[in-house]
């Protein structure tokens, strides 16, 4: 699961695992399978530019050593209007071209 740094400052993280464990919301896709979470990461923040961030670079790397397949962006990676934070926008990206899968939407 991707999600917002500043959203983690209030966000435990509980209904996005709650979700996960009951495989409802954005997480039915694996009702039928042994699927587990392997990764909670934040962006690196507002001003950090995914595209030379070499943290946000490894955090990718890492991503495609463990082998994870899927990644879900949380709701908090979008504002209140359901835009999408561009920062997040171009991680997704990132995560697109690493081969890994993206869905928006956690709980
Ligand atoms: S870049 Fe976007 S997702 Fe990251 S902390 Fe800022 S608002 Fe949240």
């Amino acid at each position: 699961m991707l999600n917002c740094l500043k959203a983690n400052e209030i966000c435990t993280g509980a209904a996005c695992m709650k979700a996960f464990h009951l495989k409802s919301k954005s997480f039915s896709r694996y009702a039928e399978e042994d699927a587990e979470v392997a990764a909670f990461m934040r962006c690196n923040g507002c001003e950090s530019d995914p595209s030379t961030d070499k943290g946000m670079q490894e955090k990718l790397q890492r991503l495609v050593q463990e082998e994870i397949e899927v990644v879900h962006a949380g709701i908090c990676t979008k504002d209140r209007e359901g835009k999408e934070c561009p920062v997040i926008s171009r991680i997704l990206e990132m995560i697109e071209e690493s081969g890994i899968e993206v869905v928006r939407g956690t709980h």
